[in-house]
């Protein structure tokens, strides 16, 4: 075991090992090459920072408690996908996909031969198999919306779905042209917001793809995967972005948990009718501002004068945060052409900013669902006022301003 460090900052002589070029956005794995994040032959990497996101920082952990080898190496024997997706042609269209990477999950057999040689090359993607069951689907069961099949779903409110975790993976250059800003800017931004943990973004201008510090993505499929792509093919969807106050507390202050089920009933329902459903769950917590800052904007707004109501939900938010929303839809669209769709028939979802980015990218919304306000819990009323004004899709009318003043939501110790 070396006991030097090995700065990355700077190219160094390869030692007679070929750092193999990138060429993102190639029609096949074999064309764009293998991306390299390990960690053991810094001379061989061809990315910046390492795999599994912020959990690096565990791994490291582990290694400095003695737990864990520092040059292990996954063995990926049978952990090919569950299931087929791809390649689709979008995979090669210049631009199309710029933060994850399309071969993600086929690494252990596009590049058998160069892991067999020894190269250290893992997978971003990983498919596999499960059966869920929420309340929610055996009320909707109960209510009669659903009607158990005995395939996708079993009376006992079981659902067979196929699933995918993906992990971030930016082509720089790709990413800035999707915001409109200069490579430099956003490598310059990237290396000073996160305080400098990644200095090749500044001094290794050769290495154009970044592994993220953030969370992924999950994946949620109801029905036959394989379907996805063809024209004939109808799909509904949910893009959903985290909230683990709702989505698995049962927090009652906004919608998210509500919505997530009716987005699963919605995918349930087109997976009994040949169709596939899918249901993204984006790893984005708080508007992808983080916890801390989501619960100091809670207060804020339950103890500002007048109380907590929608005229001043955004306000509140941007005065903690500096922001509205840190979310940017504008990378959401490649999980899309990543799965070869190119039209959503059934859209669950009211949010604008979703359907505009959707759009922009060349993926058609056929029908947008809104969700039954039967649903919404009453302390969540403020949440979907301000959004409905502020532009979200809505059925009926948008509240209006003296609607918009009310104090609906419930105090502190309420
Ligand atoms: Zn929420």
């Amino acid at each position: 075991m070396a006991s030097h460090i090995v700065l990355t900052s700077h190219p160094r002589g390869s030692g007679g090992k070929q750092v193999s070029a990138v060429n993102w956005g190639a029609a096949s794995a074999a064309a764009r090459g293998p991306l390299v994040a390990g960690l053991a032959e810094p001379a061989r990497r061809n990315v910046i920072g390492t795999h599994s996101g912020s959990y690096a920082v565990y791994r490291a952990l582990a290694v400095a408690a003695g737990n864990l080898q520092r040059d292990h190496r996954p063995d990926l024997t049978n952990t090919v996908p569950a299931a087929h997706i791809g390649p689709h042609p979008q995979w090669g269209e210049p631009g199309r996909i710029v933060s994850l990477d399309p071969w993600g999950h086929r690494v252990a057999q596009e590049f058998a031969a160069e892991i067999a040689a020894g190269m250290d090359i893992r997978p971003t993607i990983a498919v596999t198999t499960a059966h869920i069951n929420m309340p929610e689907l055996r009320d909707a069961i109960e209510a009669g919306r659903l009607v158990p099949d005995g395939d996708i779903l079993e009376a006992s409110g079981d659902v067979r779905v196929t699933k995918a975790a993906i992990d971030p993976v930016w082509y720089l250059p790709g990413v800035a042209e999707r915001f409109g800003i200069a490579e430099h800017a956003l490598r310059r931004a990237l290396f000073e917001q996160t305080g400098g943990m990644f200095p090749e973004l500044v001094t290794r201008p050769d290495l154009k793809v970044f592994l993220p510090p953030i969370g992924g993505m999950t994946l949620y499929f109801f029905g036959d995967v394989s379907l996805l792509g063809r024209p004939e093919t109808r799909v509904a969807c949910r893009v959903h972005d985290e909230c683990n106050g709702s989505d698995v507390f049962g927090s009652d202050i906004c919608t998210c948990r509500p919505y997530l089920a009716h987005g699963i009933e919605v995918c349930v329902e087109m997976a009994q009718q040949g169709g596939v459903g899918v249901v993204i769950y984006n790893r984005k917590e708080g508007r992808a501002l983080g916890e801390v800052t989501k619960f100091l904007v809670y207060n804020a707004r339950k103890r500002q004068r007048g109380g907590d109501r929608a005229e001043t939900y955004f306000e509140r938010t941007e005065c903690v945060a500096g922001v509205q929303d840190m979310r940017f839809q504008e990378l959401m669209p490649d999980v899309f052409h990543w799965l070869g769709i190119t039209r959503i028939d059934r859209w669950a979802s009211m949010s604008n900013m979703k359907h505009g980015a959707l759009t922009a990218a060349g993926i058609q919304v056929v029908e947008q669902v809104a969700i039954p306000d039967a649903l919404i819990p009453a302390d969540a009323r403020v949440e979907m006022d301000a959004k409905v004004a502020a532009g979200y899709f809505t059925p009926v009318a948008p509240p209006s301003v003296t609607e918009l003043a009310l104090a609906k939501g419930r105090g502190l110790h309420a």
